[in-house]
């Protein structure tokens, strides 16, 4: 019987297992892929908008000589703080189900290999984040090949005509690095004007690409369709085609629902935010926690790394000031 189990090995999970750690509980975290799987997924040459010191896990000091974190350094940092504190963590196994039972959960899993587990665990943490959970068109196309959700690097498209649907800091990183490998850039958004959310020391350079005419910014429009070699973009109501060989849906992401429900934990209002204990991280299901950003109500962004690293502490607090259950 395990003691505690974490699901996902996030900034979020892991910060939660150095705090259990911290009360003299060694949890296990069972993560689908390897950790920090959303971060080794961010673009490749992203910078934090973050300060290191605001990353930190564990009061583990982040140290780099950079004023934000690059994607190398933080996998890098939370890497070694997992490797150091001697994290057990069982990387490439899903976690499928969360069942309660008398003496805390059944939890089901399944590994790269197919094979199935199940472990008992007193108490359960779920930090699964959101990035598997990109925010859909619902638009005629966007199943295509040349649609991604996600920006890895700009290389691959060098000399074609590419299109970036949002307005925030993804769609506005993602068009600088465009621009300087030759692509044509054009970036549809909804808003009428650049997100207050954009990072301030990106914003002017931005803004300078869209005056010189280098990037085309399209504000108070939607791509409606895309095919193979056009997309349709409404421009607030006069519709225009235009050539394209890539469409980049940078558009956020949206924590998983369906996993939470099956677990029995409650969701509450209209954005469908699951139930907790802001004090303490425990959902309507006794012994069953959250961390992190899977926390969050629709709108995911209200819980980041920032943020969600606290809840770790709630939670080791809560479980150590509980009876140990047999
Ligand atoms: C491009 C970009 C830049 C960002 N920059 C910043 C920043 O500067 N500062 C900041 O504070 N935040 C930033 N964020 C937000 C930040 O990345 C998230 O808030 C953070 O990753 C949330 O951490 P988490 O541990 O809750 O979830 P995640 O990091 O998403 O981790 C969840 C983990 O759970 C695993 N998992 C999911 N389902 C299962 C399952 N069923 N079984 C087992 N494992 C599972 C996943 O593989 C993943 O490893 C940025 C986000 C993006 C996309």
């Amino acid at each position: 019987m395990e003691q505690v189990v974490i699901v996902g090995a996030g900034p979020c999970g892991l910060s939660a297992a150095l705090e259990l750690q911290n009360v003299g509980i060694d949890p296990l975290v069972v993560e689908k892929e390897s950790i920090v799987h959303s971060i080794y997924s961010y673009p490749t040459y992203l910078q934090f908008f973050s300060t290191p010191e605001l990353l930190e896990i564990g009061g583990i000091p982040f140290s780099t000589p950079n004023d934000k974190p690059t994607r190398a350094e933080a996998l890098h940092y939370y890497r070694n703080v997992a490797l150091r504190r001697n994290v057990r963590i069982r990387s490439y196994e899903r976690v499928t189900s969360v069942v309660p039972t008398e003496s805390g959960f059944r939890v089901g899993s399944v590994d790269r290999a197919g094979r199935e587990a199940s472990r008992e665990a007193r108490y359960v943490v779920i930090a699964t984040g959101y990035f598997d959970h990109p925010n859909m068109l619902g638009i005629p196309g966007e199943q295509l090949s040349k649609v991604s959700h996600f920006f890895r690097e700009a290389h691959p498209y060098t000399s074609t005509k590419v299109a970036i649907i949002g307005g925030n800091n993804s769609a506005v990183d993602a068009a600088m690095e465009l621009v300087r490998v030759g692509a044509e850039v054009t970036v549809v958004y909804r808003g009428d004007a650049i997100s207050p959310s954009v990072k301030p020391w990106v914003r002017p350079l931005f803004e300078s690409l869209v005056n010189k005419g280098r990037i085309r910014m399209l504000f108070g429009s939607r791509v409606v369709a895309i095919d193979e070699t056009h997309i349709t973009i409404d421009r607030g109501g006069t519709v225009e085609t235009a050539e394209n060989d890539f469409v980049l849906a940078l558009t956020g992401f949206r924590p998983d629902r369906e996993f939470l429900k099956s677990t029995g934990i409650r969701m509450e209002g209209e954005r469908e935010k699951p139930y907790f204990d802001p004090e303490t991280m425990e959902t309507n299901v006794p012994g069953l926690y959250l961390a992190g950003v899977i926390a969050a109500g629709a709108e995911a962004n209200e819980i980041f790394i920032e943020t969600g690293r606290h809840h770790g502490a709630a939670i080791a607090k809560h479980i150590a000031s509980r009876p140990l259950r047999s």
